[in-house]
């Protein structure tokens, strides 16, 4: 999760909103990301979703059975999709997101059973510290008159 952070650091660095993952197979680390919204103009550009491309890269596999994701901040629906569709499984977020989570901040696809694959989830990890580094940036963004 610390990792995550940092990722989600190198983001802030770069404009973008901060969250951070980095994906783990077996104990190493097979993938990490950070969001890239703002610097490819894609809306879906958010850090899981390229953590788990670059994931299925590393493993040769679009099936990332056995992996843990760590993500700084509760998953956003599509990103929560994604993750059940890549066969993730076990998720560990850290702040809440009451825009856009969707695991009970908006609406809560993870903790409905789903048919196919479930994934095990663990919420608040490094919850303070994830969701400071949020605060800290859209404070920024509003005091420097930036759209958010
Ligand atoms: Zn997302």
């Amino acid at each position: 999760m610390r990792e995550a952070l940092e990722e989600a650091k190198k983001g802030a660095l770069q404009g973008e909103v901060p969250v951070g993952a980095v994906l783990v197979h077996e104990n190493k680390i097979i993938a990490r990301a950070h969001n890239r919204v703002e610097e490819l103009g894609d809306a879906t550009a958010h850090a899981e979703v390229l953590c788990l491309k670059e994931g299925a890269k590393a493993l040769c596999n679009w099936r990332l059975l056995d992996t843990t994701l760590y993500c700084t901040l509760e998953p956003c629906s599509m990103c929560a999709g994604a993750m059940i569709l890549a066969r993730v499984g076990t998720l560990v977020w850290g702040a809440p997101d009451h825009r856009h989570g969707a695991h009970g901040s908006w609406v809560d696809l993870l903790g409905r059973p789903h048919p196919i694959h479930q994934l095990e989830v663990r919420r608040g990890v490094l919850w303070e510290e994830s969701g400071a580094l949020l605060k800290e940036f859209f404070k920024e963004r509003r005091s420097s008159g930036s759209a958010i």
